[in-house]
């Protein structure tokens, strides 16, 4: 943890530092304003003074006026400068608050495929949310707490050594045995504290997975499961938090109980050096003025110390993952790639997720330019992994994939991405609107280029339908769509970014035949002039392709045109083939 507290604290500085003058401009005011405030007592003491030792005079009555107008002035002072130290804050706060997002944005996106699939969204909103708010309650803390705490304990120990120094010693022996323990004991509270956000995480999770799968609860009937699993991590969620507000209960309690001893301690004391004539009854004020600001101030220091630790651990999460190196990078000086042609060669591909579990062995496979290619075979084949692996999803074991003769780990991601227009078997969409959807194949295409594109993958049609066209907005994730509908807009968005190449995963799931028809067209006009793989699961597909690869177990077990593997007696092809005919559909 203190290791990744300090990158926290680090992390924060680097945002800190791009506003330097302002935040020092926060600094200085908060100082200033403290000492003016500081200054009150003492007019207060000369006040009780007078009150006390004086009878009524037109000079005692000048000079009560007098401490009056002072007190006045510093009070203002004081106003002045806390207003300008909440403006600073109030411009520059929100600013690296966003600052943050947005750079833990850029980051986290640059995270692989891989980083996503194990990582739940929902939590990784709140790990983002988390440390920007961590660092709204840090920085708050020290403009507004800790600075002056620490402005306040010089001044008044000064003061108090000058007044009468047993009462200055007592202070800092006090004050060191408080400060000392709230600090250890908010330390040994660190650990449950951190117990609990991380079942914090867990609770937010569980709630966005059975969100985003509520279609499977209610189809198969399991919300009492769900509702008890959830009720297992809520229950260890309930014992943590109690465990650590506890704790707090008790920290809290010691400290008031150390208060309470010191209080009596000064007042007794106080008495001593009063009937000694050592203390006026103005000095006793002014001691009490100090010491019930620094109590209240105190006992914020405890808690203070115990909810920066909490916020620490809060943005712990999300420091971890900024720290994390992006698991695919581009190389140093990464070329950019062109790909004209649409040629693909696979090289001696050795891929595996787990270690010691090859899924994609040794493949060498070329792709011509233009040619239509379908991947068929049994599931968990590797059919999905080699179209990921073209699009460097993940890096290879070993091996080289080349696209225009140009190898994939030798290029700026980003170009090897759009050179390839990938149309997955169950796109999702953005919660904007269809133009912005289809749009988003080619951003700075314009509205024409869309409706031509929507036109061409048969998704013009079924838009028009709807009362706000173009403009309907689609639901999170698309779901406002059927799947037919949705692949349509997926086309759309591929004949739009107009890519060399083409990776395509068929949807499996039952159309109709209308539906059938029109993708199957919506297709033709994308294949069109593109080096196209497919990973096939109709028969339709099938028979038009240049050539069908049979993988299993990551390997290419045959190889050729539909009418030459059927001829293969003993072929898997053939197996594959009888089956699906026969009313089984290959997967
Ligand atoms: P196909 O597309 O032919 O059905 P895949 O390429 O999806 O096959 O999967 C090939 C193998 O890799 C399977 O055994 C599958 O379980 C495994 N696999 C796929 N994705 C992952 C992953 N992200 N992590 C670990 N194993 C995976």
């Amino acid at each position: 943890m203190q290791g990744s507290a300090q990158l926290t604290l680090r992390l924060y500085w680097q945002h800190i530092k791009r506003y330097k003058w302002l935040f020092s401009i926060i600094v200085f005011t908060a100082v200033v304003a403290v000492c003016f405030s500081l200054t009150v007592p003492y007019f207060l003491k000369l006040f009780v003074d007078i009150l006390s030792t004086r009878h009524l005079s037109d000079s005692v009555n000048e000079a009560l006026f007098k401490l009056v107008w002072f007190i006045f002035l510093v009070e203002i002072g004081q106003w002045i400068f806390w207003r300008v130290n909440n403006l600073v804050a109030d411009y520059v706060q929100p600013r690296v608050a966003a600052n943050i997002v947005n750079d833990s944005f850029g980051y986290l996106h640059q995270h692989s495929y891989d980083f996503f699939n194990n990582e739940f969204a929902g939590s990784l909103v709140k790990k983002v949310n988390r440390l920007a708010y961590s660092f709204l309650g840090l920085s708050s803390k020290l403009y507004w707490q800790v600075i002056p705490l620490v402005v306040r304990m010089v001044v008044i120990f000064m003061v108090l050594m000058w007044i009468q120094p047993t009462i200055g010693f007592a202070m800092l022996i006090w004050s060191a045995l408080y400060i000392i323990l709230s600090y250890f004991f908010s330390l040994y509270k660190l650990k449950f504290d951190l117990a609990r956000a991380a079942q914090d995480s867990k609770v937010s999770g569980v709630l966005a997975d059975t969100i985003t799968n509520n279609i499977n609860i209610k189809l198969f009937s399991t919300l009492p499961f769900e509702i008890k699993s959830l009720k297992t991590v809520t229950d260890e969620w309930r014992r943590r938090m109690q465990v650590s507000w506890s704790l707090g209960t008790v920290i809290e309690g010691i400290q008031g109980l150390l208060m309470i001893g010191f209080e009596v301690v000064v007042l007794y004391f106080s008495i001593q050096f009063w009937k000694k004539g050592i203390l006026t009854v103005g000095d006793i004020v002014w001691i009490q003025a100090y010491l019930l600001d620094l109590f209240r101030k105190l006992w914020d220091f405890g808690k203070m110390i115990r909810e920066a630790y909490e916020e620490l651990a809060n943005a712990e999460e999300m420091t971890i993952i900024l720290h994390q190196k992006h698991e695919v990078k581009d190389k140093a000086h990464a070329k950019t790639m062109r790909v004209t042609e649409g040629g693909i060669v696979f090289k001696g591909v050795q891929f595996s997720y787990t270690p010691n579990n090859p899924v994609i062995e040794g493949l060498n496979l070329k792709i011509e330019p233009s040619e239509k290619v379908a991947l068929i075979g049994p599931s968990g084949g590797g059919k999905s992994t080699i179209t990921k692996l073209l699009m460097r999803f993940y890096n290879l074991e070993s091996g080289e994939i080349l696209l225009d003769g140009q190898s994939i780990a030798q290029v700026t991601q980003d170009s090897l991405r759009s050179s390839i227009s990938f149309v997955p078997q169950n796109p999702i969409l953005f919660h904007r609107s269809l133009m912005e959807n289809i749009r988003y194949g080619q951003l700075n295409a314009n509205d024409e280029a869309v409706f031509t594109a929507a036109k061409l993958a048969h998704a013009h049609e079924f838009i028009q339908k709807f009362p706000q066209k173009y403009n309907t907005f689609v639901g999170e994730r698309g779901v406002k769509l059927s799947g037919g509908e949705r692949q349509r807009i997926a086309i759309a968005r591929a004949i739009l970014s107009d890519a060399t190449i083409l990776v395509l995963d068929e949807a499996t799931s039952a159309l109709d035949s209308e539906s059938e028809l029109l993708i199957q067209e919506a297709l033709k006009n994308l294949m069109k002039n593109k080096t196209t793989i497919v990973i096939a699961h109709r028969l339709s597909t099938i028979m038009k392709m240049d050539r069908i690869l049979v993988v299993q177990e990551g390997k290419i077990a045959e190889e050729g045109s539909h009418a030459d593997l059927i001829q293969k007696n003993t072929g898997l092809y053939k197996k594959l083939w009888d089956l699906q005919v026969g009313g089984y559909v290959v997967n």
